[in-house]
């Protein structure tokens, strides 16, 4: 069981079910105050709280979400294990600024009966699409529900989930949704490795390595600048630098255009190089703009 907040300590601060939450919303509406979104699973770190910051600067009203959502993990995958500590989230998350924390439960997301899966194509059929099968179905039906029940002028996620990011922006177009979608800079540790809730799975020894991964991706972007035309022939060989390094496994080094993540063999003006490896327990993920 996560460690969870007294919400009686601070009542106007956390609100679990989606009529409190709308209850908060339309009276900020009433005050005419505009408000931004930032939807997480929680175990929250600098990264997460620059989103807050990003939607203060645009929004009267900041709402962070977290919820561990179960159906974007796989069966192999870290759900179980994921780190919970609701406290400490929402300590930190209203000490940047967040004016409510939205914390659903399961059964009330998900109830008996639910059958409704949001599914986006294109966009999804590469990169961690195919290694992560069902993973952007879940995480556009949870994004498209708490953008439904909390109807922000904004929401705002990280570009460090470049597809995710993509996928949500696409949902939103497809569907009418009114929201502007708001995508904001990856935030690194000093020694570039992105910071990410499941680093907290690495051992020393692997957290030294860690970092060698945005090392390399950014070696694959300086060298399809001077060989444009070479982009497969160099990320095969970062796929292999990887590996040496002591990454367990690579599941893909690619460049790939910005707007559709169609995967380039020359480089043009429009690219992102994208990487996802395996260590230790982790996979560990990171992009950046070839510029
Ligand atoms: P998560 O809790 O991992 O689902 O992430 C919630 C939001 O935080 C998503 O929009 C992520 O892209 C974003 N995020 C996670 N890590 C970072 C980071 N290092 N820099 C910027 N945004 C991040």
């Amino acid at each position: 069981m996560p460690n969870t907040v007294d919400t009686s300590l601070m009542p106007d601060k956390i609100v679990r079910s989606v009529e409190d939450l709308r209850d908060v919303v339309a009276c900020w509406r009433r005050d005419g105050k505009s408000v931004g979104l930032v939807p997480t699973m929680g175990a929250i770190h600098i990264g997460h709280l620059s989103l807050v910051t990003e939607a203060k600067s645009r929004c009267d009203k900041v709402i962070a979400s977290i919820f561990v959502n179960p159906t974007q993990f796989g069966e192999n995958e870290d759900f179980d294990a994921y780190p919970a500590d609701e406290a400490y989230d929402v300590k930190e998350l209203l000490g940047a600024d967040t004016d409510l924390v939205f914390c659903p439960g399961c059964d009330d997301v998900y109830p008996e009966g639910f059958s409704t899966i949001v599914s986006v194509t294109g966009v999804t059929s590469g990169l961690c699409g195919p290694f992560r099968p069902g993973h952007f179905d879940g995480v556009a039906t949870i994004v498209s529900k708490l953008l439904l029940q909390c109807l922000p002028d904004i929401a705002v996620f990280g570009e460090k989930d470049y597809q995710q990011f993509l996928v949500i922006c696409q949902l939103v177009r497809d569907l009418n949704i009114p929201v502007e979608i708001v995508g904001a800079p990856i935030i690194r540790e000093e020694d570039g490795l992105a910071m990410s809730s499941r680093n907290r799975y690495l051992s020393a020894e692997e957290r030294a390595l860690a970092p060698e991964l945005n090392r390399v991706l950014r070696s694959v972007a300086d060298a399809v600048i001077e060989k444009p035309a070479d982009c497969e022939r160099i990320c095969s060989l970062a796929r292999s630098e990887l590996l040496e390094i002591g990454f367990s496994s690579v599941d893909y080094v690619g460049v790939c255009d910005t707007e559709t993540l169609e995967l380039l063999k020359s480089y043009s003006e429009s690219a992102r190089v994208f990487g996802a490896a395996r260590l230790g327990p982790a996979r560990l993920i990171d992009n950046l703009r070839v510029e």
